[in-house]
């Protein structure tokens, strides 16, 4: 899964294995390194490349040094001018390329991916990571949770509100969100994942909410329901489908609500729009990519004094 190198390193026969090295001056020795593994799919989802890329690194108290990031294929290597005292760890990049990070010591360096700083269209986040962090933070404390597989299965009874046929507009929600790749799975079979929960005859507030009902042993979702009433009528169809998808956006583990008016999971008022924005749903495949339990708090944080 990852080493620890302690060994002197002579970095000349790895500039030639890297195809592109020319950002930094390579390093005449280094005293330790922590590699680490790319989680599938993150990399194509972070849009990393290849590289060498130039670090600060600082523990408790006093001490820190240099350090440099190497991308190079299915790695990451961390490396340090030396070993850094036990205790806090953090990182800073040289540059706005990447996100600081912090690790609870050294050696969880090579469980802890770099992530780089993507871009977000709206202006209440500075990036794509901070808008995650933000939107998993009320539930899940900022800590990356999946549902057990993706797709998710979602499924629904006859239900109808008013004449409105609310089944049906949750399965246009559906595919409202499985436009660019498949998040969810419309199965009327299924045991576990999203169903329709309708209240008939009760109108309700709000009209209507995603509610988590059973979670496994690590705190992972089984099965969740969008409760609703009969809050709608047949003429408010496209509010429904609105209603469902930003529903949906919770059921992506999209916890939180954004106060951007552009983004589906806008918290002020009923949502604008039913199809979500690029951030949300570039926010929802970075969620299914990170490691489960890596918590975006690490990230970030740290101001680059280099900047
Ligand atoms: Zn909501």
């Amino acid at each position: 899964m990852f080493r620890r190198v302690f060994l002197v390193l002579v970095i000349a026969s790895l500039v030639s294995s890297i195809p592109s090295c020319s950002r930094l001056d390579p390093l005449e020795e280094t005293t330790w390194e922590a590699i680490g593994t790319w989680p599938s799919g993150l990399r194509k989802c972070l849009a990393v490349e290849n590289g060498r890329w130039s670090w600060r690194w600082m523990g408790d108290g006093e001490s820190g040094g240099t350090a440099q990031l190497i991308v190079a294929d299915r790695s990451y290597h961390w490396r340090l001018d030396r070993e850094p005292p036990p205790g806090t760890v953090r990182l800073v990049p040289v540059g706005s390329r990447w996100l600081s990070v912090a690790a609870s010591d050294a050696t969880s360096l090579a469980t802890t991916p770099p992530l780089p700083r993507l871009k977000c269209d709206s202006e209440a986040y500075s990036d794509l990571v901070a808008l995650l962090r933000a939107l998993i933070t009320p539930r899940f404390a900022g800590r990356v949770v999946h549902w057990p597989e993706r797709p998710v299965p979602v499924r629904a009874p006859a239900a109808s509100s008013g004449g409105l046929d609310l089944a049906a507009c949750l399965r246009e929600a559906v595919s409202i969100w499985n436009q660019d790749s498949p998040i969810f799975v419309w199965d009327d079979s299924a045991t576990w994942g999203v169903r329709l929960a309708h209240y008939a005859g009760s109108t309700r507030s709000p009209t209507m909410q995603f509610q988590i009902t059973r979670v496994d042993q690590a705190g992972r979702p089984l099965t969740a329901r969008i409760a609703v009433g009969d809050d709608y009528d047949s003429d408010e169809r496209r509010y429904a489908v609105r209603a469902m998808s930003h529903e949906l956006a919770h059921a992506a583990l999209l916890w939180g609500h954004s106060p951007d008016r552009e983004h589906l999971l806008w918290g002020a008022a009923p949502p604008l729009r039913a199809d979500p924005s690029d951030d949300e749903r570039r926010a929802a495949d970075l969620l299914h990519a990170l490691p489960e339990g890596l918590d975006l708090n690490r990230y970030g944080r740290t101001n680059d004094p280099a900047r």
